[in-house]
């Protein structure tokens, strides 16, 4: 996250008592999930993954070991980030005595980006609009001119569409309309993938963007999925280990529950235990966003590999039959298997 405040990042103690009939429900939910020992994506050589991302740094919170799990499969998988970030704050204590951080934070994230992407084994490409910011106030200042979020649709969603045209995903991700968190940025970037999403495939539209090319899923990243969050809660109490995530699951239980909070089903897990690693490593590169030991660590990977070693997707959209529950995004693209 490079927002300058986070309503999600206090720090926080239990709250769900284990008398709760929810509290239950986890432990089930839990024991159903239960994960198999060697749980892995297939081979997926000639499949091809585009990740839509807002900012630098989302790509590594949001669906990171995922990312990095296909690629070492044999996937080519492409982030995009639409935005440079320029609105970015130093997040991070320890940058902030960096002086080449306040000279040029844009270049210090481009240069952290880099890093981020070959942690993941992913290629990368940025679009270059810019950073609307978090609007702040009430009522929130207009965005600012020019802003990646200010754009008109069509405008905003031709480069994804001539990037789809050139890299031929068979998959997209992105955020679902919600943004997955209430960034204008985030919740453009949703709106110009499933503008290009479906557009790319059409020749009579954006007709100088590129050989028409229809993605045939897309799906939406589900980093927020309460079910996790309670899951590894419940875990974290029972071993007696202190849970970060108590008061927020209390806050998305009750009437404060927020409205970005979507009430989307996740329909597929895929298996990431063994690349929580790559997805620590591609955090920490964005040092000016990310505290090495903040909220993004405080669930040790041994620990998600006994209780969640996936990464949650919602399936948006399939051109493809496939089945749900999933476990593999290109499910249904995979010949006969
Ligand atoms: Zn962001």
């Amino acid at each position: 996250m490079h927002h300058t405040t986070s309503p999600e990042s206090a720090p926080e103690s239990p709250a769900v008592p284990a008398d709760d009939p929810r509290a239950a429900a986890a432990a089930d939910e839990l024991e159903a999930r239960a994960p198999s020992a060697n749980a892995a994506v297939p081979n997926s050589e000639g499949l091809r993954l585009l990740a839509v991302h807002a900012h630098p740094d989302d790509e590594s919170s949001k669906g990171a070991a995922m990312m990095a799990a296909y690629a070492d499969a044999g996937a080519e998988v492409m982030v995009v980030t639409v935005t440079g970030g320029e609105a970015g704050s130093l997040l991070n204590p320890a940058a902030a005595e960096v002086p080449q951080c306040h000279r040029d934070l844009t270049g210090v994230r481009r240069l952290e980006m880099a890093e981020a992407a070959q942690a993941l084994g992913v290629q990368h490409v940025w679009l270059g609009f810019l950073d609307s910011g978090l609007p702040e106030g009430d009522p929130p200042p207009p965005l600012p001119f020019g802003s990646y979020a200010s754009l008109p649709l069509e405008l905003a969603s031709a480069p994804l569409v001539r990037l789809i045209r050139r890299f031929r995903p068979h998959v997209v991700t992105c955020y679902d309309e919600s943004g997955g968190y209430p960034h204008p940025d985030h919740i453009m970037s949703h709106k110009t993938t499933l503008e290009a999403y479906h557009a790319s495939g059409d020749p009579a539209k954006y007709p100088d963007s590129g050989e028409p090319w229809q993605p045939q899923k897309l799906y939406y990243d589900r980093a927020f999925n309460p079910g996790r969050f309670r899951a590894l809660h419940e875990a974290l109490v029972a071993a007696g280990i202190h849970s970060p995530f108590g008061e927020r699951l209390a806050r998305w239980d009750s009437d404060e529950r927020p409205d970005w909070l979507t009430h989307h089903e996740v329909t597929t897990q895929v298996p990431v235990g063994d690349y929580l690693e790559a997805r620590d490593a591609a955090l920490r590169a964005h040092r000016t966003q990310v505290e090495p030991d903040g909220f993004f660590f405080a669930t040790p990977n041994d620990f998600l590999r006994e209780v969640w070693p996936y990464d949650d997707f919602v399936l948006a959209d399939s051109k493809v039959e496939t089945s749900i529950p999933e476990n593999d995004l290109f499910s249904g693209l995979r010949g006969n298997a």
